[in-house]
């Protein structure tokens, strides 16, 4: 997590905040610095976030409650 507020920042400029579309990633002011916050309560379950992020493996989204995940029926 300490990779966001430091190389993510200034590397990539943090873009998990952009490319999911349900604010789950969220730099908050913490002390002087900045910290992620994850409202993981907002997730539509896009899996953006495991196939967008620039490092690769710092997010390994899983389908919540055993796989269930959302159903959705007009996409
Ligand atoms: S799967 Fe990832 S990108 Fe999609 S809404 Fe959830 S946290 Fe955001």
């Amino acid at each position: 997590m300490n990779l966001c507020a430091t190389r993510c920042v200034a590397e990539f400029g943090n873009p998990c905040q952009n490319f999911c579309p349900a604010n789950v990633y969220e730099m908050v002011a913490d002390g002087g610095g900045k910290r992620l916050q994850i409202n993981s309560s907002n997730c539509v379950h896009c899996k953006a976030c495991d196939i967008k992020e620039p490092y690769t493996d710092q997010i390994t989204w899983v389908t919540p409650e055993g796989g269930s995940g959302p159903n959705y029926q007009s996409l």
